[in-house]
């Protein structure tokens, strides 16, 4: 196996809320969820500098999903009352 020019070092990403391992990566921009405690992140590995951080996009979406469940539920608890 032949060396990388410029020895380029792979970042180890942990999950900034429990400190779980992600992934190991010498470069990288790809999200997915924590193994640990499922939250959604986006990785980002650049000239040897780990950014892990939420993935606000994805939360958005789940708690509109949420929003919409619970609605609906409640429009049937409503309609089984009268
Ligand atoms: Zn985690």
């Amino acid at each position: 196996m032949a060396t990388l020019e410029g020895e380029q070092q792979s970042c180890l990403a942990f999950c900034p809320k429990c400190g779980a391992f992600l992934m190991e990566a010498v470069s990288t921009s790809s999200s997915m969820p924590c193994p640990e405690c499922g939250e959604p992140l986006v990785i980002s590995v650049k000239n040897s500098k780990v950014s892990v951080f939420e993935d606000k996009r994805f939360k958005a979406d789940a708690d509109q999903e949420r929003v919409a469940r619970l609605k609906a539920y409640y429009s049937v608890k409503n309609r089984c009352k009268n």
